[in-house]
């Protein structure tokens, strides 16, 4: 198999700054390549950029140079987002230049096996979950990719006897070619990023790459719920694990009895809303079935949490991790940093900050994920969207709604056709921290004991934030301040 020590002496290009450029850049140089990188943003804008050349690499910013690729280039590792039509990457082609993402190296580099996680939705919360569930089973799991740390940097860190938990997104898996993961997990596809991948085939495909190189010896694990991950599994080489909210199953995770489809939550803020006690359950191949634990005991709500927890156990039991070993970081996990996080409970009022909603969808699952009356605040960016679809979820689930942002107007008018009997919007501002501040203290005076007050905005933050976790902080900040 390729090593980046095959590249000794060889010219590599490493097209995109960022940590996983500097990353994979490094690692080349390392093994003797004579590594060039190229960045199309000004060379003040790279800061990054320093420490390359402090170690002799060159470093290009602020344009493509005609002869970047040359006849004698060896190699280009691309930065994921970089679309395939960009000059360097056509040139690649056209000369045949092998063209990768930063996955690959660290395939060809890494000494321990990894654990690839990838789906359109619930790829972080399910790779920091299962990082959790190996660490608390004594595996030294490390935990990069997609997520932040580079994966060529925890290739390099690795020993044998770990796990590289990796988080993958259909453009860095587009750039693979050797990767082969040795449990492979496939969370959901939905329609997304076809800006990027031109079409659903080429997403599809691009995520069914995690498979392609997979053996007898590997484990494919698998939505049995989402028909386009079910199709998939036809092509499969690997054993397959599938997992199912809706079915029970004759091998694999699923849960009994299963949730109906289109059902709500299996927790309401805390409360188990009804006699019905839902085991998460592992049959083996053989039939032989164990209960891990019910549903309600998560450490997380929502429906889709649960399949998250399903995808994790399949690979944590994958991995090696003893049954009895999931009960405690399953029941004690913590939702991510704005994915439905719990803030605190004031005056009987739980807070939630899910600011990585910055879509309708999103938005919508969050809300299905409590059964308590909510104050809504929402609100953000407008991208043209008028946000009916919301219309029957706010009729049927929300006390009232405080709206902030470019969208306040458009959300409110959705909950007066719903209905709610309490919309208020806050007076916009250029001091966006105020207004976000001012939302929760109107959120605060409407709610009272046993209702959540989420914030869920079902848009992006740049009207007003530099990103949606400036947004959750403030949030935060403002809730534990009341
Ligand atoms: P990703 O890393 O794939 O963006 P996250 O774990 O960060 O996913 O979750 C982002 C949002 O996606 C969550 O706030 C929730 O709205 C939604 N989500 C999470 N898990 C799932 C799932 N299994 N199915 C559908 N939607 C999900």
């Amino acid at each position: 198999m390729n090593h980046p020590a095959s590249y000794e002496g060889r010219r590599v290009v490493v097209l995109g700054l960022a940590r996983s450029g500097v990353s994979v850049a490094k690692v080349f140089h390392q093994f003797g390549a004579e590594v060039v990188v190229n960045d199309m943003k000004s060379r003040d804008l790279c800061p990054e950029a320093d420490e390359l050349t402090a170690l002799g690499i060159s470093v290009l910013c602020g344009y493509h140079p005609d002869d970047l690729i040359t006849e004698d280039t060896a190699l280009l590792v691309k930065n994921p987002g970089i679309p395939y039509s960009s000059s360097p990457v056509q040139r690649a082609e056209e000369l045949g230049v092998e063209v990768i993402t930063e996955v690959e190296a660290a395939y060809w580099l890494s000494p321990a096996p990894i654990i690839g996680i990838t789906g359109s939705n619930g790829k972080t919360t399910t790779t920091t979950w299962l990082g959790e569930i190996l660490s608390a089973a004594g595996l030294k799991p490390i935990v990069a990719g997609n997520i932040g740390r580079p994966l060529c940097e925890a290739a390099l860190e690795a020993t044998p006897d770990q796990w590289i938990v990796a988080e993958l997104s259909s453009f860095q898996l587009k750039g693979t070619s050797a990767f082969r993961p040795h449990i492979a997990l496939l969370l959901n596809i939905a329609e997304t990023h076809l800006d990027y991948h031109g079409d659903m085939d080429d997403y599809v495909n691009s995520k069914a790459k995690l498979f392609d190189n997979q053996t007898e010896d590997d484990i494919a694990i698998i939505n049995w719920d989402d028909p386009e991950c079910r199709a998939l599994s036809e092509f499969l080489v690997a054993e397959l694990v599938p997992f199912s909210l809706y079915e029970k199953l004759e091998s694999g995770i699923y849960i009994d009895p299963p949730f109906e489809r289109g059902a709500d939550s299996p927790k309401a803020g805390d409360e188990e809303d009804s006699a019905i006690v839902r085991q998460i359950v592992f049959r083996q191949a053989d039939g032989v079935e164990t209960k891990i634990l019910p549903v309600s005991e998560l450490g997380i709500p929502g429906v889709h949490n649960a399949a998250n927890a399903l995808a994790a156990i399949a690979a944590s039991i994958a991995a090696g991790v003893a049954l009895e070993q999931l009960i405690a970081p399953l029941r004690e996990f913590k939702a991510v940093e704005h994915r439905l996080e719990f803030v605190r409970e004031v005056n009987g009022v739980k807070y939630y900050n899910d600011s990585k909603a910055t879509n309708a969808v999103a938005t919508t699952i969050a809300v299905k994920s409590f059964n308590a009356p909510i104050v809504l605040i929402a609100g953000g960016l407008d991208r043209g969207s008028d946000y009916m679809e919301l219309e029957p979820l706010f009729r049927e689930k929300l006390k009232a709604l405080v709206a902030f942002g470019q969208t306040s107007e458009k959300l409110s008018r959705v909950a007066e056709l719903a209905g709610l009997a309490k919309i208020e919007i806050v007076e916009p501002s250029d001091d966006a921290e105020a207004v976000l501040k001012q939302a929760v203290k109107q959120a605060a005076a409407i709610a009272e004991p046993g209702d959540v007050v989420l914030l869920s905005p079902a848009c992006a933050s740049w009207d007003m934030f530099a990103s949606y976790e400036q947004r959750g902080r403030i949030f935060k900040d403002s809730a534990h301040t009341l």
